[in-house]
């Protein structure tokens, strides 16, 4: 049950949509950002972003009800993406790209929370094909606790990776209270319709003291104000929830969490999938394999500069 929806409209192009407040603070005065569509799988319709006057959220409103969400998630959508699918001669590139993001996002937590240990309780939610969890068993031998809710996918963690996953929702997993030492939340908060119920029942199932780790997009970074509506990372409907370093402070604060670090970071291809983007390429599923390579050969000119255009932030809080 989502607490922050106010009200229903049916059909919508096409779809049942909800209206809801400032997740934040619960005013209703946002003002529009931006009007978006769907670039990656060009489905009809726009979205408006808005942001609160009062504690200035991003929020996507009005969006998708929970029921109608699912159609946006294909099975194409990158987080399902097997590498064992891609043509073979990219296999080796894609698994070493993976582990990169995985021993980044190891490394990122280690520096705030100190080495994971063995024995430690780890929980990956929306762990996706569970690469930070093969990560972190193949680099300290700690095998965690995945969640997700899509079906196919859970059930090739447990059968072809072997290793323990539960279907669904965070609230719904029913996990004992303070069972997780370190709960991971890599680029999952802002697809929530519900972000301050995840984080309630994530400090629930946390030790006091435990560490949580999110990545998020950075909205108000540099790409994210200069490509708007194209902006890669926007990536509208699935991303509902843009928070910054101080919305996110709050919220987390809300929830029972202190925040200890924000690092921005971001990887050289992003910025590059933004211009093709703005230059009129705008329908990823269609163009699947001219995007990466168009978009890297954008990026190559900014590589220089890629410590100044940092995307994404990656937040340790620790439950309080
Ligand atoms: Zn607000």
């Amino acid at each position: 049950m989502n607490e922050l929806v106010r009200t229903f409209h049916s059909d919508v192009h096409g779809e049942q949509q909800e209206q809801i407040p400032c997740p934040l603070c619960g005013a209703s005065d946002g003002e529009t950002v931006l009007v978006a569509r769907d670039l990656i799988f060009a489905r009809p319709g726009g979205y408006s972003l808005l942001r609160c006057k009062g504690c200035s959220m991003q929020y996507v409103n009005p969006r998708p009800t929970g029921a109608a969400l699912g159609a946006h998630y294909p099975d194409d959508y990158f987080g399902y993406s097997l590498h064992e699918d891609a043509p073979r001669f990219m296999q080796p590139f894609l698994r070493a790209m993976a582990r990169g993001i995985s021993l980044r996002r190891l490394g990122y937590l280690e520096e705030v929370a100190g080495p994971i240990g063995a024995g430690a309780e780890l929980l990956d939610v929306g762990c996706g094909v569970n690469r930070l969890l093969e990560c972190i068993k193949e680099e300290r031998g700690v095998v965690g606790q995945g969640l997700d809710f899509k079906p196919e996918i859970v059930e090739y963690v447990r059968s072809r990776l072997q290793m323990p996953i539960e279907q669904g929702e965070l609230a719904s997993a029913g996990f004992a209270e303070g069972r997780f030492d370190t709960i991971f939340m890599m680029e999952y908060l802002e697809h929530e319709l519900d972000p301050r119920a995840v984080l309630n029942e994530a400090r629930r199932v946390i030790k006091t003291g435990g560490h949580l780790a999110l990545e998020l997009p950075h909205i108000d970074s540099f790409a994210g104000r200069f490509f708007g509506r194209f902006w890669w990372n926007l990536d509208i409907p699935r991303h509902l929830m843009f928070f910054t370093p101080e919305t996110l402070r709050q919220m987390l604060d809300q929830c029972g969490f202190e925040l200890l670090s924000v690092k921005p970071f971001t990887l050289p291809l992003y910025i590059g999938m933004s211009m093709v983007q703005a230059l009129g390429l705008r329908h990823w599923r269609k163009h699947q394999a001219l995007y990466p390579v168009l978009g890297a050969l954008l990026s190559a000119p900014t590589l220089p500069f890629q410590f100044l255009l940092p995307e994404f932030i990656f937040v340790v809080a620790r439950a309080k």
